[in-house]
């Protein structure tokens, strides 16, 4: 089968992350810093590392068939795409910041005000869809600096702790995005065998990635409540022990209530928790 191309960020925020997806989908490849192009061996597909700024056009105009890029690229260079699936990493916000000291209440507060941003294309749209007409400045780097410089009352940018704001005497004001990854395809790619095939892995992936192997111990008695506290499975394993009374139950949980989930099985008697990552799940 002919291979196809997948564009991912050369360096910067999205490629390690990137980079660790395909090596967990079980993509062989080298990951040199230096070259732009690398074959898979063990899968039709060639990576192509890009500027993530490129990778949409790249992926709309068919010369890599699918990418991974954050959101906010995406919509910056209001491309047409396919979604195929959100990856959850590389997430953040583009939001407008004011100066500390600024008596804004309202979005509406900017009308009439200057806005300095990288991301003009997503900003019209914000205040076109909250019907304020301000001054869009685009800028490419040091966003966060223009108000101090008398160049902005305003800023719209990523942030993502908050602290290049507050070191630049600004404060969040208003979201304009949330933002992640997201595995991109050219319109049409969707129905290819390779794309349903590694998409189907980046789920296994992204579903093991939720979820623990949790092995734990307990008296018969217990038995039940411990069971109580698992409904999510569908039947957990419960295996005798050598020790007389004494069962150990093999389960898998969520990763979003796993501590609080832990707390209540050590609470209802279960001794000798083992947590295991789990690699993949095969629906
Ligand atoms: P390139 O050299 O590829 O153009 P870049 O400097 O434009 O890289 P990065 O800073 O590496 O981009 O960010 C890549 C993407 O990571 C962003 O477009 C965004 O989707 C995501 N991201 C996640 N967290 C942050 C953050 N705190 N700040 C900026 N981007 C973030
Ligand atoms: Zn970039």
């Amino acid at each position: 089968m002919p291979s196809l191309k997948i564009a991912i960020q050369k360096s910067g925020r999205l490629n390690e992350k990137s980079v660790e997806l395909l090596k967990n989908c079980g993509l062989s490849f080298e990951n040199y810093k230096s070259s732009l192009i690398s074959s898979v061996a063990n899968f039709p597909l060639e990576i192509l590392f890009l500027r993530d700024d490129d990778i949409p056009e790249y992926v709309q105009d068919g010369i890599a068939d699918l990418g991974i890029v954050g959101e906010n690229v995406i919509n910056e260079t209001g491309v047409d795409v396919h979604y195929l699936q959100r990856l959850g990493f590389g997430k953040c916000t583009l939001k407008i910041a004011v100066p500390n000291d600024s008596v804004f209440a309202h979005v509406k507060d900017l009308e009439g005000k200057a806005i300095a941003t990288s991301y003009p294309v997503i900003l019209k749209k914000f205040l076109d869809d909250n019907q304020v007409n301000a001054t869009i400045r685009t800028i490419s780097g040091s966003v966060e600096i223009s108000p101090g410089l008398g160049l902005s009352d305003a800023i719209c940018d990523i942030v993502s702790t908050g602290g290049t704001l507050r070191s630049n005497g600004l404060k969040p004001f208003a979201d304009v995005l949330s933002s992640e990854a997201i595995l991109i395809g050219k319109n049409g790619i969707g129905n290819h065998a390779i794309v349903k095939e590694l998409l189907q892995r980046i789920q296994s992936v992204l579903k093991a990635k939720e979820t623990k192997y949790v092995v734990l111990n307990v008296v018969r008695d217990n038995l039940d409540t411990i069971l109580s506290l698992l409904p999510g499975v569908k039947s957990p394993t419960v295996v005798p022990l050598a020790e007389e009374n004494w069962v150990a139950v093999h389960t898998v949980i969520q990763e979003r209530d796993f501590w609080e989930k832990i707390n209540k099985l050590k609470a209802a008697g279960a001794q000798g928790i083992v947590v295991m990552p789990v690699e993949k799940i095969i629906m």
